[in-house]
């Protein structure tokens, strides 16, 4: 048996819940969630933790040098760091509209990185 001790993220209040897993890392118990989210946070978490990836994106052609971006969906909180080096290779040509996509399918995660401003 082990114990993790996390500070919920999934929304201000922030509560610190406890999960207990078995040897085989099975979730047994959460403690102090106040909410069903909190919950699904915090087994998430223990097994295979996702995370909402922000950033930019190089803008050619135009007066904007950037647009900030995001995962259109969370990825897997292991695959972050290779997701930024494939976003710092990226570039959308000017004019950039929101939703326009800079990299489709990321890593094969499903999730698509995407414009959340325009650019020009
Ligand atoms: S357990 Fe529920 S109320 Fe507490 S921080 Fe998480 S989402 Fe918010």
């Amino acid at each position: 048996m082990s114990e993790r001790n996390l500070i919920c993220i999934a929304c201000p209040r922030g509560c610190a819940i406890k999960v207990t897993l078995d040897d085989n890392n099975e979730v047994v118990s959460v403690e102090g969630a106040t909410c069903k989210n909190g919950d699904t946070y915090a087994r998430n978490e223990v097994t295979h933790p996702m995370r909402n990836l922000t950033s930019t994106v190089k803008v050619t052609g135009g007066i904007a040098p950037v647009v900030p971006v995001k995962t259109s969906i969370d990825i897997p909180k292991e695959l972050l760091f290779d997701a930024m080096k494939l976003i710092n290779e990226a570039t959308l040509p000017a004019p950039v509209h929101i939703g326009d996509i800079a990299i489709k399918n990321i890593l094969g995660t499903g999730a698509d990185i995407i414009a959340t401003n325009e650019a020009k």
